[in-house]
């Protein structure tokens, strides 16, 4: 169903969730679990067990505009409101500076289970901007990406969250990148990855082969300072460091162990993940979680 005639899906009333507290915003019972909602607007939205709810009604125009933000960035149309509200307060958010010249996208996608996308603005002369993973096909970002220069390149970091890469292929014009081992070729990529060691795709970016969650999974490091994990590296907020998931390490845990062991060699300053949180944090203390990630992940079975 079209909320007021955009491309954003709200949720049903009839099915919301009965561990949302009374009010305006709630969840229903479509929630995949992506988090996505729990991450962008915590003081709102929380994870209460294998689906979100909404904890706390917005009382100020910021907590307003993070709900609108969730709203539009939940891959599942699964937040809806009783109340009317303008959705560019949502939609104009996107994508959401976080540093630099690098974006989140917002717009999940339910075929990457909402897995986060990020988009690196930058001229011509730098090679153009860069979509990292892909968000959902909707006009009003589309729009906006248009608006910031369109896209030169596509990275995919794995198979599972691809998306709607053909379409922003088709639409862009752009380079897709990814990693033969996790269908490149299969898919139509215009530059395949292959192998264990990095690949530099310009001065600014590097692709690492980093096998485990996925056999062909690679994360890109863009001006030593951002990295761009995937499904391969998160922050944990229970644990208050750097993670990566057991239980879906489809293709090796001690392969993926070996791939972090291998980034230890690297300097960044953010972790970019797929799913998972976003961690940001000086060099050095990123690097000693990381070393502590490590450790741990040789203790899991
Ligand atoms: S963003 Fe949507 S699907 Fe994801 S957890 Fe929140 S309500 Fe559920």
């Amino acid at each position: 169903m079209p909320f007021c005639g955009y491309y954003v899906f709200v949720a049903n009333l009839q099915h919301r969730l009965p561990e949302n507290v009374p009010g305006d915003f709630f969840v229903d019972a479509t929630c995949i679990d992506c988090d996505t909602c729990s991450e962008l607007a915590p003081s709102i939205f929380r994870d209460h067990g294998d689906q979100c709810s909404v904890h706390h009604q917005p009382e100020t125009a910021e907590e307003l505009r993070r709900a609108m933000m969730a709203l539009v960035a939940c891959p599942t149309g699964s937040i809806g409101t009783t109340e009317r509200h303008d959705p560019h307060t949502g939609i104009d958010a996107f994508p959401m500076p976080l540093d630099d010249n690098v974006y989140f996208c917002g717009f999940t996608s339910e075929s990457s289970f909402g897995a986060w996308s990020y988009l690196i603005t930058r001229p011509a002369s730098e090679g153009g901007n860069v979509l990292i993973d892909s968000p959902r096909f909707a006009s009003q970002l589309l729009k906006r990406i248009e608006a910031m220069g369109g896209v030169s390149r596509m990275l995919l970091t794995h198979k599972d969250d691809v998306a709607d890469h053909e379409l922003f292929r088709e639409r862009f014009n752009c380079e897709r990148v990814m990693h033969r081992d996790d269908g490149a070729t299969r898919l139509g990529v215009e530059h395949v990855i292959q192998g264990t060691e990095p690949v530099q795709l310009d001065d600014d970016l590097l692709v690492i082969p980093t096998p485990g969650h996925t056999r062909g999974h690679v994360v890109f490091l863009y001006r030593n300072k951002f990295l761009f994990t995937g499904d391969h590296l998160a922050w944990s907020p229970t644990r208050q460091t750097l993670t990566a998931f057991r239980s879906v390490a489809w293709y090796s845990w001690p392969e993926q162990t070996r791939s972090m062991e291998k980034l230890l060699s690297y300097e960044f300053e953010w972790v970019l993940p797929g799913h998972g949180d976003i961690h940001h944090d000086d060099a050095q203390s990123m690097h000693e979680h990381l070393q502590r990630c490590v450790s741990w992940m040789k203790t899991v079975k």
